[in-house]
């Protein structure tokens, strides 16, 4: 996927008070701020210049079009000069993209010699954006407000945060997850509404029998299957027994056999992500365990035992590190290390860790599952790098959904664990171990999460405010008679504002 392929529109309010000479200088600075905007390294999609609004039919109109260009997933906004706010209620109701307030001026500095009234009235963003924001803040609009200079290597980095988090967000308007069978039996925190979901994100998540994709899977030509082993044989080291000729040699197959009948599945239905559970794999030889794992490195949304939010997560996610180095993958907190001196959490799954987040070559493995009673399925077996990451988490609170993150810091593993044959993670959660702990179980967060390496806690708060839900953020700073604070006032504020 190429982000350049979205725009950003760069809309700059004025009025007609100036006169034109005026207008044509605010146009021209608009236009230098969207090209500078569009070549900005930070900024990964394309920034667009548009013409000057002077009116509230401009305003509407512009409006308008965006709601209805495909390829436009929000607005920046600036106020060169001053542009009465009213003349931005009518347009800004209609408004269904996200909608970024870029509080800047056109000169870094004051000209302290040549400062003249012309200069003070052209430059006038310092109160222009004030009207703005007030209307704005009058209409309760959920949108980025960022402040600096347009040259600001740090409003920059802001807009481009904001920018990720509008491409993750538009992706899954219209986007379909299919899930492979329901829900893992009696499991709370991967169910949900997800007719509000559908109301809220805008994705589906209809469901299909597990035979409906066991039909093609078994229409996987033996050919097809050879070619998808010499990719595995290249990209990955075999175990022995996984080589031709080797004892598991079929399971290889079986898997290999999986993944194209799941990619096929997935194509033919135009979906961006799926989920499986281990309780409903009737025909299925294995669970999909590299399967899952590569069709996630290419893009795909994945949740495991019918984590259906996960899934549409890691997918957003996705598509917002997208360009950045470092993966996003499914994952799970699975088991502690409560050594005092060096407390941790290992992460993984029983399989299905994206390889985007390894640390270099994955080996091809085949071991029991111990659940789910089918037979051994074949998986890549990894490390992750160190380095920050997060955590993220949506969870279905009954009124309305809630993104949790959780900052941390992935350590490299010290250890080998010869006996793990599964991906992993290791890494200690912000503000600490036991803090960081109990917020997340006091938050109500899942266990299921999508780990990123590439997107920060800015993102998904942009992500969060695009999406109109409630964002816990625990990091830095976090602290437990705050976070329950929060957590309570949150509760009210959507009681009230419903
Ligand atoms: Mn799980």
């Amino acid at each position: 996927m190429d982000l350049k392929q979205f725009e950003i529109w760069f809309v700059t309010g004025s009025q007609h008070l100036y006169g034109p000479e005026t207008l044509k200088q605010v146009s021209e600075h608009a236009q230098t701020i969207a090209t500078s905007l569009n070549a900005a390294t930070q900024i990964p999609v394309t920034v667009l210049f548009k013409p000057i609004v002077t009116t509230p039919e401009e305003i509407y109109q512009v409006c308008q079009q965006a709601n209805t260009q495909k390829n436009c997933i929000g607005l920046i906004t600036w106020m060169h000069t001053f542009s009465p706010a009213k003349m931005w209620i009518n347009g800004l109701k209609i408004l269904q993209k996200p909608l970024l307030h870029l509080h800047t001026q056109f000169n870094r500095d004051i000209p302290w010699k040549d400062i003249d009234m012309d200069f003070m009235n052209l430059n006038q963003s310092a109160h222009g954006d004030r009207e703005a924001g007030f209307i704005m803040s009058r209409m309760r609009l959920n949108r980025k407000v960022v402040a600096g200079h347009w040259q600001d290597p740090e409003v920059l980095q802001q807009a481009g945060d904001w920018s990720r988090a509008a491409a993750g967000w538009h992706d899954w308007k219209g986007a379909k997850f299919v899930r492979f069978g329901d829900n893992m039996r009696y499991v709370a925190v991967t169910e949900g509404d997800k007719v509000e979901a559908e109301l809220k994100f805008g994705y589906s998540v209809n469901y299909h029998g597990i035979g409906d994709l066991v039909k093609v899977v078994n229409e996987t030509a033996d050919s097809d299957i050879d070619t998808l082993i010499k990719e595995y044989e290249d990209s990955y080291t075999l175990a022995d027994g996984l080589k031709k000729g080797g004892a598991q040699y079929q399971s290889l197959r079986e898997a290999a056999k999986i993944e194209i009948g799941l990619r096929r599945f997935l194509e033919a239905g135009n979906f961006k992500g799926f989920t499986d559970t281990f309780e409903d794999l009737h025909g299925l030889v294995q669970l999909p365990g590299i399967a899952t794992q590569r069709l996630m490195n290419d893009g795909y949304g994945f949740g495991a035992e019918g984590d259906w939010k996960t899934a549409a997560l890691v997918r957003a996610m996705k598509v917002m590190g997208n360009g950045l180095p470092g993966g996003n993958s499914f994952m799970e907190d699975y088991t502690y290390h409560f050594d005092p001196e060096n407390a941790m959490v290992l992460g993984s799954h029983m399989l299905e860790i994206c390889p985007s987040i390894a640390n270099g070559k994955p080996s091809c493995q085949v071991h029991p599952l111990g659940i789910g009673g089918k037979a051994d399925p074949v998986r890549l077996v990894f490390n992750s790098a160190a380095g920050p990451a997060i955590n993220a988490s949506v969870i279905d609170m009954g009124n309305r959904f809630r993104l949790l993150v959780n900052e941390v810091e992935a350590v490299a593993p010290e250890q080998d664990l010869p006996n793990l044959p599964v991906a992993r993670v290791l890494w200690k959660p912000y503000p600490d171990m036991k803090s960081g702990c109990a917020a997340w179980i006091l938050a109500g967060g899942a266990h299921h999460t999508c780990y990123s390496q590439n997107l920060t806690a800015a993102h998904m708060e942009d992500f969060a405010a695009m999406a109109g839900i409630e964002y816990v953020k625990i990091g830095r700073g976090s602290e437990l008679h705050q976070l329950k604070n929060e957590l309570r006032w949150n509760d009210l504020y959507y009681q009230i504002n419903k």
